[in-house]
């Protein structure tokens, strides 16, 4: 609930058709076979509705008259019956589940599509493992509806309608008295359909909670065992599993009190049919053939209407899953292209903020940067330095967008970057985080991230370049090692490394480092400096800066604080003018003994 509120927030509060439409729209790439299985669908329901047809010959021509030849030729039609049938419900089957399937593999990439161009502020909002959880359900859930359950819904309202016609011709009255079983059914219908889309939202709401506990636990299994959580993890997990089994439960019996009124209501009424036929059948208004004929038509209408009663609550749910999904394949991405991107002029990575003034939209009411002005000549390397939470990350992931200034502004080159196409922004700058992320996949793939087509020998100069190269070819399987998620384990300094050569292969114009604080010690803090020495070299670089030597070596050094940059200057320069830089290079910046 929580989650599809959140999501309905953002989409856009625009004019959107109903959902219903929406799923059918994913299937018109594919009228033709949509219109195939369409046809099977009803020829293939048709079909079965000849089925009492031919008991009533069989038993009034066959058994009745007592001749063999007819009750043969009865039989004969019905094996052709069959077998038109069974041709029928294949095609019916193949096409729907076809549909079914192609249709939820476009939308998988729809939602992923628009995922990865939603702007970051978005992921900060959500539980990653809910919502990855939650779009898997709603898309299993729109699968079932496209791949079986709307074709039921037809096949079942062609049965209905077929049938109730057939039963008016075979015994108008009888079929009057029947039909008088339909409006309780109704009543009944909606009743127990409002109370099951209730409890299955409830399950479903129940399952993203635990899933979403789960990708959170695993993501940090680490720091659950190292402070002995497991079973206070496992107990919460558990928790919302036993409040979906709860929920689940009263589901099963509310459908369970569905199904026996069903049941009740339907041989109730084959009950009374049989009572008034057999009458009719006895006074001879109506042959005993009629008589089940219209038994099996009962048959047939009644499980028809139970059906099209159950799968009401299916497609409502499923209502509810394709809003959910469309919501955010409407979000519109607060951050985007302008309608008329500038183009990036040539230059050096000149990089300037202009009495920026920003605060994050999940706390509007916390002024994180208040005018901040900085002017980064093209090649020059400028450290921010500063209080935990002053607001040096927020300074630098405001050059590649990904938030945007409330007023002032960033300029590359001497363009706003709002004026830029973000891929051409982007594409001009490197990050290199405190903590990079390497993907599943090979060294060599991660080196190359962005650019894939690149040699053999480019991404081994990179690496050589970033210091990487001995300790790659040291592994056996050298540039084809797995990292990631699933493969070996690097260590902080190494994953740096790789980061940096990743970062030269885009060979930027403007280097965003965030420095790692202390996992690295002064050894192979001494490799990856001079790695990054190579990368810096003739590019703008903007480093948030957690080592003395960074601070030494950079043109300029920003202080900041209180949102804002309280003063600039070199090492020498702000250790004599500014307070606060004496007192972060004594207690923050680096350790008190590596100062002197
Ligand atoms: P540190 O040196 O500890 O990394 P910092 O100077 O880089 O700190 P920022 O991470 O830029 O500081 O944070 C500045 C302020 O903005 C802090 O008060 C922080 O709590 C807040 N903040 C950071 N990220 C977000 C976010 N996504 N949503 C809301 N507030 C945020």
């Amino acid at each position: 609930m929580e989650y599809a509120a959140r999501m309905t927030s953002t989409a856009k509060a625009k004019k959107k058709p109903p959902v219903l439409l929406r799923l059918i729209s994913l299937l018109t790439p594919h009228k033709v076979r949509f219109a195939l299985a369409s046809l099977c669908l009803v020829f293939g329901s048709l079909v079965a509705l000849a089925y009492p047809q031919v008991a009533k010959y069989a038993i009034d021509l066959g058994m009745n008259e007592g001749s063999v030849s007819a009750l043969n030729d009865v039989l004969f039609w019905l094996v052709g019956i069959f077998a038109m049938h069974a041709v029928f419900v294949w095609f019916r089957h193949y096409l729907m589940s076809w549909l079914g399937i192609r249709a939820v593999a476009d939308l998988r990439n729809l939602v992923f599509d628009r995922i990865l161009l939603l702007p970051v502020s978005w992921f900060h909002d959500r539980r990653s493992g809910e919502l990855v959880g939650r779009l898997a359900a709603d898309v299993a859930i729109i699968e079932e509806v496209i791949g079986s359950q709307m074709s039921m819904a037809v096949r079942n309202v062609v049965q209905l309608l077929g049938g109730i016609i057939l039963l008016f011709v075979v015994d108008w009255r009888l079929t009057l008295v029947m039909l008088a079983i339909i409006p309780p059914f109704s009543v009944g219908a909606v009743y127990f359909g409002a109370k099951l889309r209730k409890r299955s939202r409830e399950v479903q709401d129940r399952l993203a909670e635990a899933s979403g506990r789960v990708q959170e636990a695993i993501g940090a299994i680490e720091t659950v065992q190292a402070f002995g959580r497991e079973r206070d993890e496992a107990r919460a997990y558990r928790q919302k599993v036993e409040e979906a089994f709860g929920s689940g439960v009263k589901l099963v019996q509310w459908r369970a009190s569905f199904m026996a009124s069903v049941s009740v209501l339907t041989y109730a009424s084959l009950a009374v049919i049989l009572l008034l036929g057999g009458r009719a059948v006895i006074e001879g208004r109506m042959s005993a053939g009629d008589l089940t004929a219209f038994l099996i038509y009962t048959g047939m209408v009644a499980s028809a209407f139970a059906t099209i009663a159950g799968l009401y609550g299916a497609l409502n749910k499923a209502a509810g899953a394709t809003e959910r999904l469309y919501d955010v394949i409407d979000t519109e991405p607060a951050i985007a292209d302008p309608e008329t991107p500038v183009a990036l002029p040539a230059g050096g990575g000149a990089l300037c903020f202009e009495n920026v003034v920003f605060r994050y939209d999940s706390r509007p009411d916390d002024p994180v940067l208040e005018g901040v002005s900085i002017d980064i000549a093209p090649g020059e390397v400028v450290a921010l330095v500063g209080p935990s939470g002053a607001g040096k990350t927020t300074i630098a992931s405001l050059v590649p967008r990904f938030y945007d200034v409330l007023s002032g502004s960033v300029r590359v080159e001497g363009i706003d970057v709002r004026e830029l196409a973000l891929s051409e922004l982007r594409k001009a700058l490197a990050i290199v985080a405190q903590e990079p992320v390497l993907f599943s996949g090979t060294i060599a793939e991660n080196i190359a991230y962005s650019d894939p087509s690149l040699s053999k020998a480019e991404v081994e100069e990179a690496a050589r370049l970033a210091n990487a190269h001995d300790f790659i070819v040291g592994f056996p399987d050298g540039y084809a090692t797995l990292v990631g998620e699933r493969g070996v384990k690097l260590s902080g300094g190494q994953k740096q490394r790789i980061a940096i050569a990743r970062a030269l292969v885009a060979d930027p114009r403007i280097l965003i480092l965030d420095e790692a604080t202390s996992n690295l010690d002064s050894e192979t803090e001494a490799v990856v400096q001079e790695a990054l020495s190579s990368l810096m070299k003739s590019r703008t670089t903007l480093v948030i800066a957690h080592r003395l030597s960074t601070v030494r070596d950079a043109d300029r050094i920003c202080v900041v604080e209180n949102g804002a940059v309280a003063a600039q200057g070199t090492h020498d320069e702000l250790m004599k003018s500014s307070t606060t830089y004496r007192r972060l290079v004594e207690h923050q910046l680096v350790p008190k003994a590596r100062v002197e």
